[in-house]
């Protein structure tokens, strides 16, 4: 039997969406956003310690993989990011927001993608590329 892609570990583990994420940002390993060290740099893993978070030894800083990417100011899981993201990109004719707030219980707004629901069509990034349109619309 095959697996549904919507069994990805990262999709519903936290610290799986989270190394998914780094894998992509950082295919050769954590990067300090704060210095641009990539020496000296270990996971925290203290019990209050958030997930995702590394120091940098270099600077002393602490930081996440969400530093200087869209997840930065957003307070939702990053396996709901990974969720959204998933919806999003999956259909030739994107989503609608309120169809992504039924499916997934988080609107656009929440995400910290837009000032209103309303300001997002979710279409293919491709087809946004071609009508000139990337982003909100404002
Ligand atoms: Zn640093």
């Amino acid at each position: 039997m095959s697996r549904s892609v919507l069994d990805a570990r990262a999709f519903h583990d936290e610290a799986a969406a989270y190394r998914w994420v780094e894998s992509r940002v950082w295919p050769e390993g954590p990067i300090c956003p704060h210095c641009g060290g990539t020496d000296h740099i270990s996971p925290m893993k203290g019990k209050s310690t958030r997930i995702g978070t590394y120091k940098c030894y270099q600077c002393r800083k602490p930081f996440t993989v969400k530093i200087g990417t869209i997840f930065e100011a957003s307070h939702v899981p990053m396996r709901l990011w990974l969720q959204a993201m998933f919806l999003m990109c999956s259909s030739k004719k994107g989503i609608s927001s309120n169809q992504l707030h039924r499916t997934l219980g988080v609107t656009l707004k929440r995400l910290g993608l837009c000032r209103t629901a309303s300001d997002w069509r979710c279409t293919p990034l491709a087809s946004r590329r071609w009508a000139g349109t990337v982003g909100p619309s404002r």
